[in-house]
């Protein structure tokens, strides 16, 4: 078993477009000797894995991954990324995976355009962990799917699905310290009933239009509200932060504290200038020492979408690919060997050896060493490699 998982796993991280591509790798006696010389499995052949990811109970890959991401929090290796000092900042964010002009399964969601024509699609809603340094670590994922036999005027929704995210992070990371990120969906009592039931700490984005009662409050007392400035250059730009924050403003019966940046970008080459405003609800009371690093982290949000899915989507792991046509459960199975394999990438990415040989000179880059890899493993011919440990069983 342990096999057929890391074969579908290594299509990842080898970064493979297709499992067709894959297989003709795997034709060859070379690559096959060093892949198990290197790394200590036998690859089985994708149709054989396939078959066993269309009846394994996704849960278990779900498991599988947060032991490993409990491991590496376990290691106190993302200890220095807390938020405060204190908490994980945990992204959460949904994306679509596959659309189809077919029915593909009985989980399928629709949509039906103005001319009636329908398309059929999967969304998964992510928590990935996340640091300013650009890592995005999925905790937990879950499916939006609708029930077979429900009705279809009530599909699920990112709302719902992330009532059973949340859970999931709970269940498998009871006491792990959790602050939410969340865009402009995310702001309201079902969320902030999560949150406050689990002990997380929230920063989420405030839309204009999000909590009325609570913005009106904040625009009654904002004039008195204090300003902190940073200023940030780069070589073609220079950036003013200009931070404010109030606490203990009332929304429904509880308390929360509202946290503004607004951002100025002039650009040193063309003089242009471009500004932005940045507005939080957050349960983390605010004071001069707080207020940056909060709008900051709130910001981090994005890394899910630029770090976590362009990645997967466009450098290599295609995201979009549909590595199973036919079953539902095979794809959500094939989406969390993915979600390993990007961890285990990104380690690898950040790791001494590699940032060493991608600093060896200016054009070399990751794709370029996963193609040098990829060729050893093919190529190479290497006899007896002594400082691999002897495999059990
Ligand atoms: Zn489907």
């Amino acid at each position: 078993m342990a096999e057929i998982i890391a074969g579908s796993l290594f299509m990842y991280v080898f970064k493979e477009a297709s499992r067709n591509a894959y297989n003709n790798k795997r034709r060859e006696d070379g690559f096959r000797k060093n892949v198990f010389d290197n790394f200590g499995f036998n690859l089985p052949h994708t149709d054989t894995s396939d078959e066993v990811l269309r009846e394994l109970p996704p849960g278990e890959l779900d498991a599988l991954k947060a032991r490993l991401v409990g491991r590496l929090i376990g290691q106190k290796l993302l200890r220095k990324y807390r938020f405060l000092g204190k908490s994980y900042l945990v992204a959460v964010d949904a994306t679509g995976i596959a659309t189809f002009d077919h029915k593909h399964c009985e989980h399928c969601l629709t949509k039906t355009s103005k001319s009636g024509v329908v398309t059929y699609f999967h969304y998964v809603l992510e928590a990935k962990l996340v640091t300013s340094t650009g890592l995005a670590i999925s905790l937990a994922s879950e499916f939006i799917e609708n029930d077979p036999g429900r009705d279809y005027e009530k599909q699920d929704c990112e709302q719902k699905a992330f009532v059973r995210l949340a859970a999931k992070i709970k269940k498998h990371f009871p006491r792990l310290p959790v602050c939410i990120l969340g865009d402009g969906l995310y702001p309201n009592n079902t969320v902030f009933d999560i949150c406050q039931r689990n002990g997380w700490q929230f920063i989420i984005t405030l839309k204009d239009g999000n909590l009325k009662t609570f913005q009106q409050e904040v625009a009654l007392l904002k004039a008195t509200s204090s300003k902190t400035n940073v200023y940030r250059a780069t070589k073609t730009t220079r950036v003013t932060l200009q931070y404010q924050y109030l606490n203990d403003i009332e929304y429904d019966g509880r308390y929360f504290s509202w946290v503004e940046c607004n951002e100025t970008v002039v650009n040193i080459n063309d003089k242009s200038t471009k500004i932005q405003r940045f507005t939080y609800i957050t349960n983390v009371d605010q004071n001069g020492q707080s207020i940056v690093q909060t709008a900051d982290s709130g910001r981090l949000r994005w890394k899910v979408e630029n770090e976590g899915f362009n990645s997967q989507k466009n450098l290599g792991y295609e995201l979009g690919h549909k590595f199973s046509r036919v079953s539902f459960i095979a794809m959500q199975n094939y989406y969390q060997l993915l979600q390993i394999a990007h961890i285990i990438n990104q380690l690898v990415e950040r790791s001494s050896q590699v940032v060493a040989l991608l600093r060896e000179h200016s054009k070399q880059t990751i794709v370029d060493l996963w193609n040098k890899m990829i060729a050893y493993l093919l190529f190479a011919h290497v006899e007896n490699v002594d400082w691999m440990p002897s495999l059990p069983g």
